[in-house]
């Protein structure tokens, strides 16, 4: 529900396998690269996926080709072909539950349960991997005090599962690093309607994360990041902004702004002094929730999925309630009218 391209991309459709081992083929000839990169969203989804990476290692490894993996969701299959092409002790694993709590990864709709993590990252640290990293997001709608020290006792959960491990087969301590972004909002998306906070109440929010990662058991094997809060506020205005927004951003850049994503060149106060300048209000971006029928600037774009499903999502996650993917059952997005990929499958 909080991902733009899990709504603008539908329908769930995949490419043929052999056309992806040709492509494999041919630009490696093509280009004298000598690395291939599985990238993709959710490359564990893709049903071919055994047969594609154990057809790279076996026709390119040993031609001294890289074969470089996505993070994949943990399964036997993921470790086995993760130890081919790795080494498991240098290497860390990445999970995203995204939201500590089981309530709120209802809200998101993420199908992930906390046996999913645990027996995930058991399997792992049984192959010998200790390091993990975890990423999730504070802010998401509805977040309570609750959710948030769910992230530090999940994070606990896991370094205690490493050291159920006898002392004598472990590989050492293990290493799980949190990072945590702050939630923004995006366009065409269930979350559309929802608020952003202040600067103050994202560190308030991470400070509470960081207080309850000292009080954890295993504290010494965890640690955590947070992502920067002024940025955040920044992206959520222009996330979701309308064409007023862009004398702002001329405006940061006659005061001398650029290259803002090095963070040694971004200059926060530059930005507040153009919004000041330019006479945009921060808070009509990102401080309130949308009333339902509010006509939004990017309304007139039509990507398949319907406004009103996006609004009995928006209904759903404020009640937790969880919406079953494609393959299950059709929710009736909007994009079957294009009659392709997971919408004319036959289902079950
Ligand atoms: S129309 Fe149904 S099956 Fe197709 S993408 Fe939308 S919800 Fe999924």
């Amino acid at each position: 529900r909080f991902c733009q391209a899990g709504m603008l991309y539908r329908p769930t459709r995949e490419k043929d396998v052999e056309v992806l081992k040709d492509y494999a083929y041919k630009m490696l000839k093509s280009t004298g690269h000598e690395e291939i990169s599985l990238s993709s969203l959710s490359s564990s989804d893709y049903s071919h996926l055994r047969e594609l990476v154990t057809f790279l290692i076996d026709e390119f490894k040993s031609q001294g080709i890289n074969i470089s993996l996505p993070s994949l969701r943990i399964d036997a299959f993921s470790l086995d072909v993760m130890g081919q092409v790795q080494d498991i002790r240098k290497s860390s694993l990445t999970f995203a539950p995204e939201a500590g709590s089981q309530r709120m990864r209802n809200v998101i709709n993420k199908g992930l349960t906390v046996e999913d993590i645990i027996g995930g990252a058991g399997q792992a640290f049984d192959g010998g991997w200790n390091k993990v990293k975890l990423y999730f997001m504070l802010g998401l709608p509805t977040e309570t005090e609750e959710d948030m020290r769910a992230i530090p006792e999940l994070a606990d959960q896991i370094a205690r599962r490493y050291y159920e491990i006898p002392k004598d087969q472990r590989n050492g301590k293990c290493q799980i690093t949190t990072s945590t972004s702050f939630f923004i909002p995006k366009p065409f998306t269930p979350f559309q309607w929802a608020r952003m906070y202040t600067n103050e109440e994202y560190i308030s929010r991470a400070a509470i994360v960081k207080h309850a990662f000292n009080e954890q058991l295993n504290r010494k094997s965890l640690k955590y990041h947070w992502h920067d809060a002024e940025v955040t506020v920044l992206e959520g205005v222009f996330a979701r902004g309308d064409r007023k927004t862009s004398e702002v951003i001329k405006e940061a850049y006659r005061l001398g702004c650029l290259y803002d994503s090095w963070s040694d060149q971004f200059d926060n106060e530059k930005w507040m002094q153009a919004f000041e300048n330019t006479g945009i209000d921060i808070a009509f971006y990102n401080l309130r929730e949308r009333s339902l029928d509010e006509v939004f600037p990017w309304d007139f774009i039509d990507i398949g999925v319907t406004k009103e499903f996006l609004k009995q999502e928006w209904n759903h996650a404020m009640n937790a309630e969880v919406t079953p993917n494609c393959r299950m059952k059709c929710s009736g997005c909007g994009v079957a009218k294009w009659k392709g990929g997971v919408c004319i499958e036959s289902k079950n």
